[in-house]
């Protein structure tokens, strides 16, 4: 066979979500000979595609959808398109990104905590059956170790004879709320294929379209299987430095230690490095804890239990955490928040996105519901109907404390009158630090200009009642300088 590599014309992503659309708009913008169509059964979530007012916020990703999307001033020819004919774009495309979700299973008895791959399951039983040629097909979404022999097997079975599909995993490795600095920068790209002359191929094909802006040192092609396993495993890495830390934190609350340095002098340690140390009310988003309930569950169907169990303590951690947080609130306000407004600083998982997924403000705000207390949330980008349903869907006790919400369109009203402000995400208006706030241009939405704004603290302190609280859960804050302003802070890992 030759080696020369298949020229990709045609891109097809399954899958308008958060890292779907950031990862084509980007190969889109760096690729102009190449046509990328982004499907989803979705109708709105396309539609919004196609405007200015995006289905997600990301800093940067208007700019980066408009100049492939539109074309731009250098008469560049639009080459970024969304559309729900899923059928007609798998059929022209040679290449295929998977980008559906795939989350925890929650139903079926023995599910464990398995990730659900219905989604991935039908996106390619609809490449079988529309497919007429041959396709290359990249898992995008992160998949437990082996799924590529699942997918072959459907293809197998609902292909046309003769037609050949190359499995690749491709896994992405983007941070909400930094995606377009991480896609355009990447530190790797890793490239998994069977090592058959038709599977290297199609790896060359696939680095050829990152080629266009990655620097080649940093495309790794690597096996099939490796290539899976090392996208959970990273996940599972990151999340468990988070959980070393705040289990640290819990000690330094107890020893008079301080979290920020303890972090700081391991940090300095080349062989640590100083990133993902910082002591939180615990992680969130959609990623971490189901994608290392995956590995446990893989650890635990290979009969390795204590692997699995060691897994699992990362997530515990981090539930445990989130507890310890709440317990605190209730026992500096003289242990009870019965009748007691608490102004909820922040919802989204992390800052610069609209992401709610498993955010920790979800057990956060139920925990002092169900404690009594009455929570006004303020988050400058999450709208409110998502914040409520969120909260409806994944908390039994809100239906009986609906009254006890209240969404605020600002800080200032969020903390009128209330007894404690909780900051539960780091956004920058929050923080009474003056390092220089980060403008991000083009990002075309109103809300940017309210995340941009820096709180008065001076002014929140008229607004609430005395004794005045402030638990950092995200350690954002000067302390001393609140103290001076008569706030009683409670930072995470700080006695
Ligand atoms: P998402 O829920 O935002 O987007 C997934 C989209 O796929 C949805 O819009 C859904 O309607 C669509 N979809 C599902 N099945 C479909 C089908 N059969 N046909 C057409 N459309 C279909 O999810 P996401 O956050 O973009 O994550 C996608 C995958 O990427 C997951 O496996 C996730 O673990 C992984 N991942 C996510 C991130 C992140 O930060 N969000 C980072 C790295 C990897």
């Amino acid at each position: 066979r030759s080696t020369k590599p298949t020229r990709i014309k045609k891109i097809c992503c399954i899958g308008a979500g958060y890292v779907g659309g950031p990862t084509s708009a980007v190969i889109a913008s760096k690729n102009p000979n190449i046509q990328v169509t982004v499907v989803d059964y979705n109708i709105e979530r396309i539609e919004a595609w196609k405007t200015d007012d995006l289905p997600i916020y990301e800093p940067g990703l208007l700019d980066v959808v408009q100049a492939a999307r539109d074309g731009d001033s250098t008469k560049r020819t639009p080459n970024l398109f969304f559309s729900t004919d899923v059928d007609r774009c798998i059929a022209e495309a040679e290449l295929i990104l998977l980008s559906v979700n795939t989350p925890t299973k929650s139903l079926g008895r023995g599910a464990g905590h398995a990730s659900e791959l219905s989604y991935l399951e039908s996106a390619v039983r609809k490449i079988g059956e529309v497919a007429e040629t041959n396709k290359i097909i990249v898992e995008k979404s992160t998949v437990p170790c082996r799924a590529a022999d699942t997918l072959r097997d459907v293809l197998a079975a609902t292909a046309k004879p003769g037609l050949h599909f190359e499995i690749l995993s491709n896994p992405e490795f983007l941070a909400e709320g930094t995606a377009i600095p991480n896609l355009l920068n990447p530190d790797r790209i890793l490239i998994g294929s069977l090592k058959t002359p038709r599977g290297l191929e199609a790896a060359q094909a696939l680095a050829a379209v990152y080629g266009a802006w990655v620097d080649p040192d940093r495309i790794i092609t690597i096996n099939l299987y490796s290539s899976e396993l090392a996208k959970l495993a990273a996940n599972a890495l990151l999340a468990q430095r988070i959980s070393s830390v705040n289990a640290l934190s819990a000690m330094c609350e107890s020893v008079g230690a301080d979290i920020d340095e303890v972090s700081y002098a391991i940090g300095l340690d080349k062989r640590i490095g100083s990133r993902m140390l910082k002591a939180s009310v615990g992680f969130g988003g959609s990623c971490f804890r189901k994608d290392i309930l995956s590995l446990a569950y893989i650890a635990e169907s290979l009969h390795l239990f204590e692997v699995a169990d060691y897994w699992r303590s990362i997530v515990d951690i981090n539930e445990y955490q989130k507890d310890r947080f709440t317990r605190r609130i209730v026992r500096c306000l003289y242990n009870s928040l019965s009748g007691k407004t608490l102004a909820v600083f922040g919802f989204a998982y992390k800052k610069n996105t609209g992401d709610t997924r498993e955010t920790a403000a979800i057990t956060v705000i139920d925990n002092v519901l169900t404690e009594g207390a009455n929570v006004r949330i303020y988050d400058p980008l999450v709208k409110e109907s998502q914040i409520r349903q969120e909260l409806n869907s994944t908390t039994v006790r809100l239906n009986c404390a609906e009254k006890q919400l209240t969404v605020c369109e600002s800080a200032y009203e969020a903390c009128t009158g209330a007894d404690a402000i909780i900051i539960l995400t780091e956004w920058d208006e929050f923080s009474n630090r003056d390092e220089p706030m980060r403008r991000d241009s083009g990002h075309g939405r109103k809300t940017d200009e309210r995340a941009e704004r820096k709180l008065d603290w001076t002014r929140v302190a008229e607004l609430m009642r005395r004794p005045m609280f402030v638990f950092d859960g995200r350690n954002i804050v000067d302390a001393a300088a609140l103290e001076e302003l008569g706030f009683r802070i409670e930072c995470i890992g700080k006695a």
